[in-house]
């Protein structure tokens, strides 16, 4: 099971985005999703929340979140647990800001929507979101399922530094990552693929489900 964990407020628009996530993952990874009821933001206290010093905006200390907030609550049967947030976040002093951080061995992470546009502006928006989201979803969310990062193509598995280089990334994993993940989640790829077009044509997003179909075609299937 998967398990995803609404921290603090959203507009309707953000809370679709996660929503679409958590389809998304339990696609990718094969394996059920619960979006638990929301956590307030008044779980996080004064003690692990700032306002950025230049931005003048909210954060919320990763540290917090993963180990006080996240790792008491663990489900037994988690494969992972995620938090979402549409809060800006940072790891801790001499840090700007963070767009996600997880504690992979531990199965728990979170990650902010601050930083991947805003989803009310318009359809355009509202697909480039989704996308950032997902992708950096299920990247992280692949590590604890023993993924590694890919150094030989370019792969939502690739190590991103910045959100050009991350938005330069395809959200399709190359031969070698599917393999992997095929193996760890016990997915054929032919039937991983047919889910990710299929995600892709629901979500509008074009591109990319014209590479799965273009890959499912390689492999002889349709
Ligand atoms: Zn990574
Ligand atoms: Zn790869």
């Amino acid at each position: 099971m998967l398990y995803i964990y609404p921290l603090g407020a959203f507009t309707p628009e953000q809370r679709r985005v996660v929503d679409r996530t958590a389809e998304f993952l339990g696609l990718t990874f094969h394996r059920p999703v619960r979006v638990l009821p929301d956590l307030p933001l008044s779980a996080v206290p004064a003690r692990a929340r700032r306002v950025h010093p230049v931005e003048r905006q909210p954060q919320l200390l990763t540290r917090f979140v993963r180990d006080e907030l996240l790792k008491p609550r663990l489900p037994e049967d988690a494969a992972a647990f995620l938090a979402l947030t549409a809060v800006d976040l940072w790891p801790g002093e001499g840090w700007n800001f963070v767009y996600g951080d997880a504690s992979l061995h531990e199965r728990v992470g979170v990650w902010s929507l601050a930083r991947n546009g805003d989803p009310s502006k318009g359809p355009e928006a509202f697909r480039l979101c989704l996308l950032r989201t997902i992708k950096t979803a299920s990247h992280e969310t692949a590590h604890m399922f023993s993924l590694e990062h890919c150094i030989r193509y370019e792969c939502n598995m690739a190590g991103s530094e910045t959100m050009e280089e991350a938005d330069r990334y395809p959200l399709a994993l190359c031969p070698e990552c599917l393999a992997k993940l095929c193996w760890a989640t016990g997915t054929q790829p032919a039937e991983h693929l047919r889910w990710m077009a299929e995600f892709c044509g629901r979500s509008g997003l074009r591109t990319d489900e014209a590479f799965f179909r273009a890959s499912l075609r390689a492999i002889g299937e349709r």
